[in-house]
């Protein structure tokens, strides 16, 4: 393999945020199987998605229809003989009216925040005979009303409403920490809650929190996902 391709880029960006994962887990005495990292791919080429999942990437994350079904149906002709599929995991807000077509071709949806997607999510997998874990994203601010996610006194009620859909199955919470408060405190809060939902749903065990910028405190509060991005592929350019 020739230096320089950017393979050879993404490769050393896994390596080293597999270092970074590694360090976090040894400082908080966990163990990095115990995690999985998510690798967004959000404004980056279905090519690279092809190349992450030649390098071992399990699971990619995208926030944005019909970006991500796209890079989907363009996936299977761009993967290396033998190099299984991804799961795709859908992170970003979701209309209700495009609801039906993620349910298509996502694996998990990370960014459920109400009854009313989560019901057509259900009918969507339903009528693709396929079904879909979700996870419920979790908002601690509630001081900006245009933030996705359910309050965290709204979440058992969610959970028993998605827990009873056809073509769902209840995986857990998700969180994106507010940009401008440290990380820390709200994925404890997190965790907290995923204690309480586990509680009622065994299953449903999985703490989404952590992108390229707060790893580090994702592991140490217990998160079982990281949604990395940037860390791997690059810096994006600015999104709208
Ligand atoms: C883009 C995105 C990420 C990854 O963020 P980076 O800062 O690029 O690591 C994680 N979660 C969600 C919901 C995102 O939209």
């Amino acid at each position: 393999m020739s230096a320089g391709t950017r393979e050879d880029e993404l490769r050393g960006n896994l390596a080293a945020l597999a270092d970074r994962v590694a360090a976090a887990c040894a400082a908080a005495g966990r163990e990095p199987a115990d995690l999985t990292t998510v690798v967004v791919t959000k404004t980056y080429p279905a090519s690279d998605v092809a190349l992450l999942a030649g390098l071992g990437v399990t699971d990619v994350g995208e926030n944005r229809h019909p970006e991500a079904g796209d890079k989907c149906e363009a996936l299977p002709d761009l993967l290396a003989p033998g190099v299984a599929l991804p799961r795709m995991h859908f992170v970003g807000g979701l209309q209700t009216n495009k609801a039906g077509a993620v349910a298509r071709y996502a694996d998990v949806v990370q960014s459920v925040d109400r009854a009313k997607l989560a019901r057509s999510l259900s009918r969507g997998a339903e009528a693709a005979g396929r079904e879909l874990e979700v996870l419920l994203q979790v908002d601690f601010d509630r001081t900006n009303p245009g933030r996705a996610g359910v309050a965290p006194d709204d979440l058992a009620e969610l959970a028993e409403v998605v827990a009873g859909l056809p073509g769902l199955v209840l995986r857990g919470v998700m969180t994106v920490a507010p940009l401008d408060e440290p990380p820390r405190p709200v994925f404890d809060r997190l965790r907290e809650l995923s204690s309480s939902l586990v509680a009622d749903h065994p299953g449903a065990d999985v703490v989404s929190a952590g992108m390229s910028g707060d790893v580090e405190e994702a592991v140490a509060a217990g998160a079982t996902h990281l949604r990395v991005g940037r860390a791997v592929l690059g810096e994006r350019p600015p999104l709208r």
